[in-house]
């Protein structure tokens, strides 16, 4: 099957509905063997020293692949960096096709740039819709795992990332992967319980560490609701798909999304929360605003390359985890 790429959730109804597969860079470019060559090679071609890494690794990613020669181009409610991005695929002979989320989430407009896309891959409503029933029963076993998350205190903050950000191209094989919810939710109730007495919140991008979630873990603090990946499972009840893409909160401003966190920093009971920020990210920006309107206690973190936690960053939180006790 015809593999798709994509740098950030897009309508991958789309995708499936035309009997393609949606392949999540991101994804493979961090579960790579060796992340941190793949950022150097995009360095050794040209890439700035100083541009976020995830870009850099996408960028070598299809570089290195002959299986991705189509990817879809978010132009708007991504950043400017993917825009330069994709011209350099496109440089590289890869096609590439625009998306945009209307920065005001306009219903209209978010319905015309879908149906362009549906144009793109010749598919239409009926298609669409019914690989949006596909996939919901497929998001809404992800639901369950991230209820039981901050219902219960069996499910690692790791796992709940892990389970939640393969929704954006459910792994290229939505029945494999809902086989391997079903195999964790029934694992569950076995799980030994975590009993760590604080319980944060991760909002941002996704973390280029992955160690993050343990050491938490490991110092009495576990993440019971991370924002991001979270909305990646469309965890919204309604048919409309326009409107589904209308709720899901990343691509638009920081105080919709704002909305939501403080929902669920209520909802979840949340003892604070940590912002995570790429560097070289303009959403290093937002951080003044999330700042000043969040009521909980709020540790920013930054990373860079793909790789642990550095000493520094271990050391702010272990402040900020003995502050919140
Ligand atoms: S982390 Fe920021 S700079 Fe990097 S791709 Fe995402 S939005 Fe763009």
């Amino acid at each position: 099957m015809q593999k798709v790429g994509i740098t950030t959730t897009v309508p991958v109804e789309i995708i499936y509905a035309a009997g393609m597969v949606p392949v999540d860079l991101n994804n493979i470019f961090i579960t790579a063997e060796n992340p941190q060559a793949l950022v150097e090679e995009a360095e050794m071609a040209g890439y700035p020293r100083n541009l976020c890494a995830w870009i850099k690794g996408i960028y070598a990613t299809v570089q290195k692949r002959d299986d991705i020669n189509t990817l879809i181009a978010v132009t708007q409610g991504d950043c400017s960096n993917t825009h330069a991005l994709m011209e350099t695929l496109e440089l590289s002979g890869v096609k590439v096709i625009p998306f945009a989320y209307p920065y005001d989430r306009d219903y209209d407009l978010l319905k015309l740039q879908i149906e362009k896309l549906m144009d793109a891959f010749g598919v239409n409503w009926r298609q669409v819709n019914e690989a949006k029933e596909r996939l919901d029963a497929v998001r809404q076993k992800v639901w369950k795992l991230d209820e039981l998350t901050w219902q219960q205190d069996r499910i690692t903050g790791w796992d709940n990332h892990l389970y939640q950000v393969s929704c954006s191209d459910f792994n290229g094989d939505p029945e494999g992967f809902a086989g391997e919810v079903d195999a964790y939710l029934a694992q569950v109730p076995e799980k030994p319980k975590l009993n760590a007495e604080l319980r944060l919140g991760y909002i941002g991008v996704p973390p280029i560490v992955d160690d993050l979630y343990d050491y938490l873990e490991e110092r009495g603090a576990r993440v019971v609701y991370n924002e991001t990946q979270r909305q990646f499972t469309m965890p919204f009840a309604t048919d409309d798909i326009v409107e589904q893409y209308r709720l899901y909160s990343y691509p638009y401003g920081i105080f919709y999304r704002l909305k939501d966190i403080e929902e669920q920093t209520k909802l979840r009971q949340l003892d604070g929360i940590i912002h995570y920020a790429q560097s070289f990210c303009y959403r290093q920006i937002e951080d003044l605003i999330i700042r000043q309107k969040l009521k909980v206690p709020v540790l920013t973190l930054e990373g860079d390359k793909p790789n642990k936690l550095d000493a520094r960053t271990k050391m702010r939180v272990d402040s900020f985890i003995e502050m919140l006790r």
